[in-house]
Formats: C-alpha cells, sequence, structure tokens
C-alpha cells in the first residue's frame, strides 16, 4: 500500500484545508478534529508521510520518531490534559478492523471530560 498524498491530512499539511492548530514544529502538527468525538479531541499527526504507526517506525528517522512523541506530550501540556489535570486517553485507529478513515498516521488525544470505557 503506498502512500496517498490526496489525503485529508496530506492537504492540511500542505496548507489546501484549513485547521484549527494546537502545536507545530519541523517534524510535527497538531490540531482539533472537526467532528469532536469528546470535549476535547485533537489529531496529532507526524508531517513525514506515512500511513500507519508500523510505516512510520519502518521508514521514519529517529528524529521524526523521538519528535512525533514529544509532540504529543507538548500538545497535552497545552491542552492543559495532563494526568494531573484530568487525564486524556490517546487512540490510533488502523486499517480496515481499526476504523482508520484517514490513511496518514495520526493519533486521536480525547480528554477535557470523562472518556468513558475503552472500546466501544
Ligand atoms: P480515523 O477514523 O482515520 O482514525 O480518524 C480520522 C479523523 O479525522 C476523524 O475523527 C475525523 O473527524 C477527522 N477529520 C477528517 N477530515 C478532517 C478535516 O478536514 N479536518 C479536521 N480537523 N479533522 C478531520
Amino acid at each position: 500500500m503506498s502512500y496517498d498524498k490526496n489525503n485529508i491530512f496530506a492537504k492540511i499539511l500542505r496548507g489546501e484545508i484549513p485547521c484549527n492548530k494546537v502545536y507545530e514544529n519541523e517534524y510535527v502538527m497538531s490540531f482539533y478534529d472537526h467532528n469532536p468525538q469528546k470535549k476535547i479531541h485533537v489529531l496529532v499527526i507526524p508531517k513525514g508521510e506515512y500511513i500507519d504507526l508500523d510505516n512510520f517506525i519502518d521508514k521514519a528517522s529517529n528524529i521524526e520518531i523521538v519528535e512525533f512523541n514529544k509532540g504529543i506530550s507538548q500538545t497535552i501540556k497545552i491542552l492543559k490534559i495532563s494526568n494531573q489535570e484530568g487525564g486524556y486517553r490517546i487512540l490510533s485507529n488502523t486499517g480496515k478492523y481499526g476504523g482508520q478513515e484517514v490513511p496518514h498516521l495520526h493519533y486521536h488525544i480525547f480528554g477535557g471530560e470523562r472518556v468513558g470505557k475503552m472500546v466501544v
């Protein structure tokens, strides 16, 4: 499976579609989901062209992998939803069974209220 350069998140990264940004640096970007499932629902994506976590770990450089994880943590700090501030859930849908709609690696961060059962 090759990376689809026309997926929605690729368009957001190219600035062709607007988003409500939370954090951005050279390697990572986070922005509010346009159809929030919880009070706070933010997506974190690497800037490189990776379909899912396996593809990312296989192909990305160590700096990209480190910076993606730091970007998640930085986003949590900005949102003020750390463990001490109430906490959050991180989720990454992968492939058909995982319910992935956008074929660009992304982590969902849910918070701002009780997130509920782990899987529905
Ligand atoms: P997935 O099902 O692939 O894990 O999640 C994709 C997420 O992207 C969904 O939660 C959906 O609401 C969000 N999404 C899809 N298109 C857009 C968009 O154009 N802008 C934003 N901000 N979020 C989007």
